[in-house]
């Protein structure tokens, strides 16, 4: 737990993950949910999303592949979160920024004719962090479409 004093990349944030793996949830925040003018489920959301973001560490691809397309990482993590929150309080997130991203996985687990909540999983357990690989895999793997990812994706090459 920090305060922005502490963290300046906190301002505006109620937690982040670092690179390195650490996370960082934001104190006051924190203090908001205890005095009751802040949703504790939503605080118990975010320490759960960034927690599945420090599951590894990220590779530089998986860098990249976040500063340019965020949803393919936030899509697994906040859908994750959503189901482990649904799971452990009922709470059901309501408009996120996030929820293109996972509509986005929901429609591609349909796509393969998987579970949500399977296909979040296995892209999750990449612990490089580098989702598209893991999305790739398993279109491969599945075959659908005639589909096939022979190289990387055309924004990794040089
Ligand atoms: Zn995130």
């Amino acid at each position: 737990m920090k305060t922005v004093a502490e963290d300046p990349n906190l301002k505006g944030n109620h937690g982040i993950h670092y690179w390195e793996c650490p996370i960082v949830i934001n104190r006051a925040w924190l203090a908001d949910c205890v005095y009751g003018r802040a949703s504790v489920d939503e605080f118990i959301h975010t320490w759960v999303h960034e927690s599945l973001h420090a599951r590894g560490l990220a590779s530089d691809l998986a860098i990249l592949e976040y500063n340019q397309f965020p949803g393919y990482e936030e899509g697994v993590v906040d859908g994750l979160s959503r189901l482990v929150m649904k799971k452990l309080t009922k709470y059901e997130r309501q408009e996120h920024p996030y929820d293109s991203y996972v509509a986005a996985m929901e429609g591609l687990a349909e796509a393969l004719g998987m579970k949500p909540e399977e296909l979040l999983r296995k892209l999750w357990a990449k612990e490089d962090l580098w989702v598209s690989k893991g999305v790739e895999r398993a279109i491969s793997h599945r075959g659908i479409l005639g589909l096939r990812f022979e190289s990387c994706p055309p924004w990794f090459s040089q």
